[in-house]
């Protein structure tokens, strides 16, 4: 498969690291944040390189779909499903993006902080 050779989550995806993949379903893979901020934090990623949440189209839609449901199994496989988790796509540079091969964390196994606000507290 053709992809962008200096895309990580592609390598990663195609199996051209020594990553683990921990999951693998329909055109998705996942594996685990190499600087995880949640005792589970693990990046569910499409194996077709999409740069971000805003390159998404309408046949996108079964994708992102599975994404979520991946998710969902993965937390449950893990036990952290009942006491839940958060699931999170950056997006671009306000969303914090730094890999731009779209990818969603799953983000759990502790009670996480709430703080989502923006870093400038006066824009009210
Ligand atoms: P973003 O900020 O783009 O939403 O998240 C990118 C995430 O990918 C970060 O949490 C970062 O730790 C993770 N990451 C970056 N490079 C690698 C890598 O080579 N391997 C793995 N497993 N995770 C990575
Ligand atoms: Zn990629």
């Amino acid at each position: 498969m053709d992809f962008p050779t200096d895309c990580i989550f592609c390598k990663i995806a195609n199996k051209k690291t020594g990553t683990e993949i921990v999951y693998k379903g329909k055109g998705i893979v996942a594996f685990r944040d190499i600087n995880p901020i949640a005792p589970v934090h693990i990046l569910i990623v499409p194996k077709r390189h999409i740069e971000s949440v805003n390159d998404l189209t309408e046949r996108d839609a079964s994708l992102v779909g599975r994404m979520v449901i991946a998710a969902k199994d993965i937390a449950k496989e893990l036990n952290i499903a009942e006491d839940g988790y958060k699931l999170l796509f950056r997006t671009g540079k306000h969303g914090g993006q730094e890999v731009n091969h779209i990818h969603l964390h799953l983000i759990g196994g502790a009670a996480l902080h709430e703080e989502i606000r923006p870093l400038n507290v006066d824009w009210k």
